[in-house]
């Protein structure tokens, strides 16, 4: 059971681990944090966890990294929004680096239980082409047509484990997360994701009094967004449950992107005038998480609504905005 040991996080200097490491140590467990950054550029730096720097696409980083640990959650990609991915294929493919080498280093020096964080991009185009998306089922997987270089890496590495698990007899967990957001990720410079994006760029036309927003797409594509909150909880669930299959974990609230615009109008109180970029990258049509089998499996699922988590992201992101402000809006 996790709980006893050392617990590894990899990728903690990113969004979702900084939360993970927080919420590990509040639970009394002994963290160790690695990531590829200095640790300047880490979203949050807990002092209580043993802190390192290494590059987890090599074997002996790995094995450093994973030495004397009972768990681990592999939390460390070189990703980002549609607008990373869509144009850096072979850089998110080469994650596949660092999930293979953590697997062996897992297997060879005994941990108990390894979890994996794959992703919706997981998912065929060919279930994705409506705005309506009723929610992409477990076994929607296949057959295999994920989204090119990101998707085909977290499939591959999903199937990584399985197969680790089942010929070496390691204990995987795998969440196929669909858009994370919240505090302490990425807001700005080119990685970050929509709800970030569009929080930061209200917040920009708010103190820039400009009056409008630019929005990638024509504003009906649909997704359903998640808040770390509940990532990060359902991520402590599922690794100490006993489902050894890929689940969901997403919000089941579908909206478009008009319509998370309109939240965030909401919340910062203003009505702006948008523009659509028809030639920015937008990915697939509709996406949402079907959650009957998380629902089924840990008895529980994502219930954050949208509005509540965006209240809290608008505030943080418009906070860095505004500390930046001379820079960036004018
Ligand atoms: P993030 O980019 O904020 O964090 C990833 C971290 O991994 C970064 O800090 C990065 O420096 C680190 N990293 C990259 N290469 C490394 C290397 N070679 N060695 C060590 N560390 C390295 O991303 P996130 O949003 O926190 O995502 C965490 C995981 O969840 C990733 O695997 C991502 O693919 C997956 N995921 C995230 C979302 C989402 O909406 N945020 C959705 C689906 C899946």
């Amino acid at each position: 059971m996790s709980g006893d040991g050392q617990v590894l996080v990899a990728g903690a200097g990113g969004f979702i681990g900084g939360h993970l490491v927080s919420r590990l140590l509040t639970e009394g467990q002994v963290v160790r944090a690695v990531d590829v950054k200095p640790q300047d550029e880490w979203f949050q730096v807990h002092d209580e966890a043993e802190n390192l720097i290494l590059d987890l696409r090599s074997a002996d980083a790995c094995d450093r990294a994973v030495a004397g640990t009972a768990d681990v959650y592999n939390l460390a990609a070189d990703m980002g929004g549609m607008g990373f991915i869509e144009s850096n294929k072979a850089l998110c493919m080469l994650s596949v680096l660092i999930n293979t080498h953590l697997l062996m280093s897992a297997r060879n020096l005994g941990v108990e239980r390894y979890f994996y964080a794959s992703s919706a991009c997981v998912y065929p185009d060919y279930r994705q082409r409506e705005t309506d998306n009723p929610g992409l089922k477990e076994g929607d997987a296949y057959p295999a047509m994920p989204e090119d270089g990101y998707g085909w890496e977290k499939l591959f590495s999903e199937r990584l484990c399985r197969h680790f698990r089942e010929d070496f007899g390691l204990t995987t967990r795998v969440f196929r997360y669909h858009n994370v957001y919240g505090e302490n990720g990425t807001w700005t410079g080119g990685r970050e994701k929509a709800p970030a994006a569009i929080c930061r760029k209200v917040a920009e036309a708010v103190i820039g009094e400009t009056g409008r927003i630019s929005i990638w797409g024509d504003g009906r594509q649909s997704r359903s967004f998640m808040y770390i909150d509940d990532c990060v909880e359902g991520t402590r669930r599922l690794m100490d449950s006993d489902v050894a299959e890929p689940l969901n974990l997403g919000s089941d609230e579908l909206v478009t992107i008009d319509e998370l615009v309109t939240i965030v109008e909401g919340i910062a109180g203003v009505k702006l005038d948008r523009d659509y970029d028809l030639s920015a990258p937008q990915g697939v049509r509709g996406r949402n998480s079907d959650n009957e089998l998380i629902t089924e499996r840990l008895g529980w699922a994502p219930a954050i609504s949208l509005r509540d988590g965006l209240e809290r992201t608008y505030r943080w992101v418009y906070e860095q905005v505004a500390a930046n402000a001379p820079s960036r809006v004018g």
